[in-house]
């Protein structure tokens, strides 16, 4: 006997929602990018990763023009043996400064890395964000032993935790520039993940011991390409493609890039979301897993070399 017409289109409207639940789902979370290939250089090194963060932090409040003078000028010694250029610019009353090193071939056409390495008030920020500093130190070293084949800038931002004014005054001139990573916090491990809305719960793991990359619905085949790198260097990781509106997904300096057009991903501890310590006195170098770590800085070197 035939299936009456409204029973069939009961039948029809619930294979189109749990089709469409199974896109959105596959959309949002990238759940089959596979592994990339493994770094060939000599990898990242925790213990120096913690004496990077635990040196940056040492030097006080990175917060105002003096201590991120402090920092800026830590930073370039930490670089000393390579080509570092600076930006200077006028903000907050005061000056401030990016510092780059470029490696590989020198041409326009180019993939950023960057990290903000100031810090929200008199906060030690080990994890926001000496943890994505001490990453893009190591990388420099780690690149300049093995230069890319597409030239690699690594970007040392100032105030962005004053409204992303470092990085937005880089991107002013984003010619040339392929696709953005933001290093936003990569040392905290050891909680349990919190979320934007309960929903994502049921497609993320409860407990936060991997690291996530993070951009828009267009950004979705350079996180695919940054999550397979992480994943073929021993990092655990998630992904999730969000529109901008979603609280989080632009809170870093990948932002002053999708403002120009440039196509741009953040790969983060999740900040707030899973570190009680964030932006507070707490946020100290021992709380960081230089372990972990080290495999994302493995894994970045590895996507920034395969670009
Ligand atoms: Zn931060």
């Amino acid at each position: 006997m035939a299936m009456s017409w409204e029973r069939a289109r009961v039948k029809i409207a619930l294979v189109l929602v749990l089709l469409a639940t199974v896109v959105a789902v596959v959309l949002i979370v990238q759940p089959f990018a596979g592994s990339g290939a493994a770094w060939k250089g000599a990898r990242a090194d925790p213990s120096r990763l913690e004496r990077l963060v635990r040196g940056l932090v040492g030097l006080g409040p990175r917060d105002g023009e003096p201590g991120q003078a402090r920092a800026a000028d830590w930073i370039r010694a930490q670089l000393a043996g390579l080509p570092v250029q600076e930006q200077r610019y006028s903000a907050r009353g005061g000056t401030y400064r990016n510092l780059f090193v470029r490696l590989g071939p020198s041409d326009e056409r180019r993939v950023v890395i960057g990290a903000h390495y100031d810090a929200r008030g008199p906060h030690p920020g080990a994890d926001d964000n000496a943890s994505g500093t001490a990453a893009l130190i190591e990388l420099a070293r780690m690149l300049a032993s093995r230069p890319p084949s597409v030239a690699v800038e690594l970007a040392f931002y100032s105030n962005e935790e004053s409204g992303l004014l470092g990085s937005a005054a880089h991107a002013a001139d984003a010619r040339g520039a392929l696709a953005m990573i933001s290093l936003e916090m990569l040392g905290c491990f050891d909680q349990p993940q919190r979320f934007p809305f309960a929903p994502l719960k049921l497609l993320y793991p409860a407990h936060g011991d991997y690291i996530v990359v993070v951009g828009r619905f267009q950004d979705f085949a350079l996180v695919r390409s940054i999550k397979r790198a992480l994943r073929g260097n021993g990092a655990a990781v998630e992904s999730i493609d969000a529109p901008e509106a979603v609280p989080g997904v632009g809170n870093s300096d990948h932002r002053s890039f999708w403002q120009k057009g440039v196509r741009a991903a953040m790969v983060t501890d999740t900040a707030w979301y899973r570190n009680p310590r964030y932006h507070t006195a707490r946020d100290t170098p021992e709380t960081l897993d230089y372990a972990r770590m080290a495999r994302i800085v493995d894994g970045i070197a590895a996507w920034a070399s395969t670009f």
